[in-house]
């Protein structure tokens, strides 16, 4: 490469090894956060061999933050924001100021001054926005309850970090000169930032929630797909920027609303379709931009501050959340969730930490605590959330909740009670057959368990799952999903437990057929290709 090119070197640097580590976290049964995280290591400039721009890192996985806010606004109305800010507001207030005066504790220990255990305890009390939504989506949670108390929380977080960021400045030029300190010198930026936050509410819902539709219509309208695919990314990096620069709220905040006003049209799962891959990649780059971050000189020259941090943040927030949850009388489900989604610290403590010791109000030692903290942090959620996810009684990824069947009962297994599935198993119960159905949609096994089914939560690629729905006994086993090649992988499965049972595979593409085909799947159905036949049966018929 006759020049070094750093953008292009921390993009395809931070791909490649995230996804070889994230392929080794994966064989070894770990989350693949934590591959993605030492891939940030590896890659980082504290370990030898090539390193990468932290600074571009940071930047690219700001786009990972705006996509996942966007996709999470798409799936929110106003109305689902306004009917749990009665306990986000108060409950991320509540819980904010727990943690706050935790690490101002832990600060005063360390014999640090009261402003630097303040934005210290600041900083250890917000959570990251990537790691709370993908562990939400990762167990398909955002739509539930639970998950849109955590989001409305998570909003309430990202405003106070907003108010927080404009105070930070005050509060140094106050310390260095105490006669400066008057209640307007604070008041003014609080109040100027309210109205910002206010004015931009405002423009999205007067101006935003006509503009972006009709301009999104007449994309439709135009009938080119790349123009599609395009608007939603323009709509979703313009608005979070646009909303950054003109009225100082976060990326992340622009895209919800950006999000959120789109997904009041029907155009919303087209959207989503769309922003997937990028999503999915640029939040990888987060967690490879976190790990970047990952100097080990603080285990040898802090450890015993740094072990307090990461319990004041997985322990004490966690308990925090846990009791503020429960005393606004909700479940037990609901608010462990919350505490496991809230038992980390990532992007806007950074922002806090970098921004304290630039303005001389933290020392570098606490910066430092913070980052490794918040990786330890990160590293330890997904566990942290099996675990009490387990304890809460909801089966975690992969692995089935669900009561076998009966020894001798010979019966069916179904994948999937999606849009084909719940026709299949209305049509199967009107037979009496026997029926266990496979679902891993939290919304859709409670939709199954209403109507009465026997269901096993999980995803039916793993043999456990299979095994958990009582494959070994099956006569059938229909896969109703949409994606063939998934199918085929169950399939596959099934058949190492039962070679005998009958399978039949829904399939959409002439390419998922083929495949499934050189598996040896017999009876696959083309979803198209039968609703063609159908089509013409009827205009035939009628003609
Ligand atoms: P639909 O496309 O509407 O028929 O929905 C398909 C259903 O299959 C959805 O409810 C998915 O949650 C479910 N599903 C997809 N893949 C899996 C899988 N690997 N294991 C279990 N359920 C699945």
């Amino acid at each position: 490469m006759p020049h070094y090119q750093p953008l292009i070197a921390t993009i395809v640097a931070g791909f490649v090894v995230a996804f070889v580590m994230g392929a080794i976290a994966i064989r070894l049964r770990v989350p693949p956060i934590a591959g993605y995280l030492l891939a940030g290591v590896i890659v980082g400039p504290f370990t030898p061999g090539f390193v990468a721009d932290s600074g571009l890192a940071n930047e690219l996985a700001e786009i990972g933050v705006i996509l996942l806010m966007f996709g999470v606004g798409l799936h929110f109305s106003l109305k689902d924001l306004l009917d749990v800010r009665k306990i986000a507001v108060p409950g991320a207030i509540a819980q904010i100021a727990t943690a706050t005066l935790l690490g101002m504790a832990l600060a005063w220990t360390l014999g640090w001054d009261l402003a630097a255990g303040f934005v210290f305890g600041l900083a250890l009390s917000v959570a990251s926005t990537v790691v709370l939504l993908r562990a939400l989506q990762a167990r398909n949670l955002v739509e539930t309850e639970r998950g849109r108390i955590a989001v409305g929380w998570l909003i309430v977080e990202d405003l106070v970090m907003v108010l927080a960021l404009v105070l930070l400045p005050v509060l140094a030029g106050i310390q260095k000169n105490p006669q400066g300190a008057s209640f307007s010198a604070i008041a003014l930026p609080f109040v100027g930032t309210l109205l910002k936050v206010g004015g931009f509410v405002a423009f999205m819902l007067l101006v935003g929630r006509r503009l972006i539709p009709a301009a999104l219509h007449w994309v439709v309208h135009t009938g080119s797909r790349e123009l599609f695919r395009l608007s939603v990314l323009a709509i979703a990096m313009g608005v979070a920027a646009g909303s950054a620069y003109v009225f100082d709220v976060s990326f992340a905040l622009g895209a919800f609303f950006a999000g959120m006003i789109l997904g009041e049209t029907p155009l919303s799962r087209r959207a989503t379709e769309e922003t997937l891959p990028l999503r999915d990649a640029f939040a990888v780059l987060f967690f490879v931009s976190v790990g970047m971050l990952f100097d080990p000189r603080v285990l040898v020259e802090q450890p015993l501050p740094l072990i307090a941090g990461i319990t004041i943040i997985v322990v004490g927030k966690s308990l925090a959340a846990f009791a503020i949850v429960r005393l606004f009388g909700h479940d037990n489900r609901t608010a462990l969730t919350i505490a496991a989604s809230l038992a980390q610290i990532g992007e806007f403590s950074f922002i806090l930490a970098t921004l304290g010791t630039g303005l001389g109000l933290l020392p570098d030692a606490a910066r430092d605590l913070i980052l490794a903290a918040a990786i330890f942090s990160i590293f330890l959620n997904p566990f942290l959330f099996s675990f009490i996810l387990g304890k809460a009684g909801a089966a975690p990824d992969g692995s089935a909740a669900g009561t076998p069947p009966s020894a001798d009962q010979r019966h069916v297994v179904l994948v999937g009670y999606g849009r084909v599935g719940k026709m299949l198993a209305a049509a199967l119960r009107q037979r009496q057959e026997p029926l266990i159905v496979v679902e891993n949609d939290a919304e859709r096994v409670r939709d199954a368990e209403r109507a009465g089914f026997e269901v096993v939560r999980g995803n039916a690629v793993e043999r456990g799952t299979l095994e958990a729905a009582g494959m070994a006994r099956a006569t059938s086993l229909l896969i109703a999903i949409p994606e063939g090649f998934e199918g085929g992988v169950i399939a596959e499965k099934a058949r190492q437990i039962n070679a005998t049972a009958r399978l039949v595979v829904r399939a959409h593409s002439d390419g998922e057929v083929d495949y499934l085909a050189g598996l040896g799947v017999k009876d696959v159905v083309m979803g198209e290709r039968e609703l063609a036949r159908c089509m013409l049966d009827r205009a035939c018929g009628q003609a």
